[in-house]
């Protein structure tokens, strides 16, 4: 097997094929074996795993992955890589290689489709330049045990982030209500060509079987998040009554105290369980003659 992380096979590899790499792409290919040698470890992948892997490059997780799993698909954007990968996986009979855009993809049906009898996964080095859009569908896709992504160190701590923290977002409640996240390990920009200006983290989320909220609506769940983190450091009345303008101010402070809240209260401290009451009160509110 190649080691393409290797700088001494990777250079003339990407010379031989006149490689430019593309920033707008996202392209920042590994050149420290271990990172992606750890990524397949700690993910869990084994022979009863069906992979989903989204950018694989010149195949350095790639190979990992397919050394493990029963079977790997790997979406890959860039056609030009086609000839490397050729070289570098091509080995593989358990690997498949979808030329797309991973968000043009109906991602639950190629799941459904590519690993009868397999446990689905997801494991990439993500493009950070469509981190939040690729990490929504792969979780509104619903079909997988666990997503293992290198983002970057600060959307990792979003996505794992506590209530009532600087890092606590929408995004963060988007990601807890479909999976509880871990932080696996941290990425220096060396391990890169070429180098990131930031740290990565590996982030692991294991998908929830059963959303183990009594939520009502969930497009008003969703909505009460976003409307409940628009107005940072303001009391959340304000930004209930921004995002729901049928409430008003009187129903917006209504809704807060029916669900047991704090008049003074601020979004972004509150619970995924407080944020399903809440939204459960906006739902009765709504039906209200
Ligand atoms: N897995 C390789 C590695 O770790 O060295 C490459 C990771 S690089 C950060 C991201 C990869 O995603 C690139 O190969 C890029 O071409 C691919 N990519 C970018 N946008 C994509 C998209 N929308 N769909 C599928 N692949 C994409």
């Amino acid at each position: 097997m190649i080691n393409v992380c290797d700088i001494q096979v990777m250079k003339p590899l990407l010379a031989e094929h006149g490689f430019h790499f593309s920033k707008a792409k996202g392209q920042n290919f590994l050149i420290a074996r271990w990172v992606p040698e750890n990524i397949a470890v700690e993910s869990g992948v084994d022979s009863s795993a069906g992979v989903l892997e989204i950018g694989p490059g010149i195949g350095p997780l790639t190979q990992q992955l397919a050394l493990r799993a029963g079977k790997v698909c790997a979406v890959e954007l860039d056609k030009r890589l086609a000839p490397i990968l050729k070289q570098t996986v091509g080995e593989f009979d358990n690997l498949e290689i979808i030329w797309d855009d991973v968000l043009n993809l109906d991602i639950a049906g190629l799941v459904a489709e590519k690993f009868p009898g397999l446990r689905p996964m997801a494991c990439a080095n993500l493009p950070y330049y469509i981190t939040s859009p690729i990490l929504t569908a792969l979780l509104e896709a619903e079909c997988f045990d666990a997503v293992t992504v290198m983002v970057q160190k600060e959307v990792a701590q979003r996505i794992a982030a506590k209530p009532g923290s600087a890092d606590y977002s929408a995004f963060t409640v988007f990601c807890q209500y479909y999976a509880e996240p871990e932080i696996l390990f941290d990425v220096p920009a060396h391990c890169f060509l070429p180098q990131p200006k930031v740290t990565s983290a590996v982030i692991t989320l294991r998908t929830r079987k059963n959303i183990p909220w009594d939520i009502a609506d969930q497009d008003i769940f969703f909505r009460t998040v976003r409307a409940s983190f628009a107005m940072r450091r303001k009391k959340l009345a304000n930004g209930l009554a921004a995002g729901f303008s049928e409430l008003g101010k009187s129903g917006a402070a209504e809704v807060i105290r029916r669900s047991g809240l704090d008049e003074n209260v601020r979004g972004e401290t509150l619970s995924i369980p407080q944020f399903a009451a809440l939204s459960n009160e906006i739902v009765k509110w709504r039906m209200e003659p």
